[in-house]
């Protein structure tokens, strides 16, 4: 289908998209093309291939059909120019590091980020003689004034894993830049619909934005609970190729039936995202009034670390977030309430249509571990809000257990 000039909204742009059929079939799902080899008419265009910057088919490590209208549609959910495939979000970290550091440079990861991305900088980072150190999100102030001219990249990842606080975003890029660093974005919570990470303030040429927006489709735009797959999406096409070389040395192809199911979930994005948003807030302001509970963490409630920044970037939210319980339960009473959930299943990821939660140790996951007692994380799926709500009161009895 031919993208009509009414296109403006993600959601209208999802469905009306530059994909063209084969000749004669005019169907709007994209195919499905499979291949590790691609044939060249001769020698001249074999050798003439250029792999580089994707234009044409040359293996299907590079691309096929699939995998590139995969790619156009996640450039154009996130507001990027260019993205790259790969087999998970946390590959979509790693490739970003591995494109964009050298030995001698040094990265700096929020303190509360996803935490594989930590441990990467811990040890194979580490190995390769690039330096890391961990920062805190909620203080652009001492992000400007540590960079130093060997901080070649900066992540940022509002909120942060598992404890939600939403940062400054604006003033966290514009600390990284000050020194000349590349400025990394982990954009999964927000999906491409929550904010746009390459218009945060400003519009047009002027615009500031991120260099690299990694995301893992794994979550929102997979839906399923059932493909595992990364993207690192950019307007820089100087950037895009350094990620794209780095793509093709490591390997890391992406299949068609999982880019298949990913492109066949993107058109309900969306809704989805709007449906596990509602409910996400239903399900936090319930615990808010909870007596058990002394903090609900979700960057949409006020009193929420961060809530004013996020309220400043955003209006839509995912529907994720955590509970710290009094610190008169133990954490044996939070698995005994974990384990009586019976709708919510105990499982890592989410965005999947399961509901489900993890209880955290946060004194394994901070620097300084910021509340008492015991936090559960909940990840909201499709069932009924009433249902998940009536699951979460009555498990509820087992904490007195
Ligand atoms: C899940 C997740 C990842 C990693 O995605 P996988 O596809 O599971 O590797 C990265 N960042 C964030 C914020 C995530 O939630």
């Amino acid at each position: 289908m031919t993208e009509p000039a009414v296109a403006t909204s993600i959601a209208t742009q999802l469905i009306h998209h530059p994909y063209q059929p084969p000749a004669g079939f005019a169907a709007p799902q994209p195919g499905v093309f499979k291949a590790s080899t691609v044939i060249f008419p001769n020698v001249a265009a074999m050798r003439a291939r250029n792999w580089k910057e994707k234009a044409g088919y040359t293996y299907g490590l590079h691309g096929t059909p699939t995998t590139f209208t995969l790619e156009e549609r996640i450039a154009t959910l996130e507001g990027g120019l260019h993205t790259v495939l790969v087999p998970s979000g946390l590959a979509a970290i790693a490739l970003t590091d591995i494109a964009l550091l050298r030995a001698g440079d040094e990265v700096l990861i929020p303190d509360n980020a996803y935490n594989p991305n930590k441990e990467l900088a811990r040890h194979e980072l580490a190995g390769w003689g690039i330096t890391h150190r961990f920062y805190d999100p909620m203080d652009a102030n001492a992000l400007a004034a540590s960079v130093t001219p060997q901080t070649k990249l900066v992540w940022i990842e509002p909120p942060g894993s598992v404890t939600m606080e939403f940062p400054d975003v604006p003033n966290l890029v514009r600390a990284a830049r000050s020194k000349g660093a590349l400025v990394a974005l982990d954009n999964t919570w927000g999906a491409g619909l929550a904010f746009n990470p390459f218009k945060l303030e400003g519009e047009g040429d002027d615009a500031l934005g991120v260099d690299v927006s990694a995301h893992a489709l794994t979550k929102y735009p997979s839906g399923g609970g059932d493909v595992l797959m990364g993207s690192a999406t950019t307007r820089d096409a100087a950037l895009h190729l350094k990620l794209n070389a780095a793509h093709m040395r490591m390997g890391w192809g992406v299949g068609a039936n999982d880019a298949e199911v990913v492109l066949r979930a993107l058109p309900s994005l969306p809704l989805r995202y709007d449906a596990a948003d509602r409910a996400g807030r239903a399900l936090a302001q319930w615990w808010a009034q909870r007596p058990e509970v002394e903090q609900v963490l979700h960057p949409a409630l006020a009193g929420s670390p961060g809530h004013e920044h996020w309220q400043t970037l955003c209006t839509k939210a995912a529907g994720l977030f955590s509970i710290v319980f009094d610190a008169r339960y133990s954490a044996r009473q939070v698995d005994a309430f974990v384990d009586a959930l019976k709708l919510f299943r105990i499982g890592f990821s989410w965005a999947g249509p399961v509901s489900l939660v993890v209880p955290y140790d946060l004194s394994m996951m901070r620097k300084q571990p910021t509340w008492r007692g015991a936090l559960v994380r909940f990840s909201l799926g499709l069932e009924a809000i009433d249902d998940l709500i009536a699951d979460s009161e009555q498990a509820l009895a087992a904490l007195g257990r």
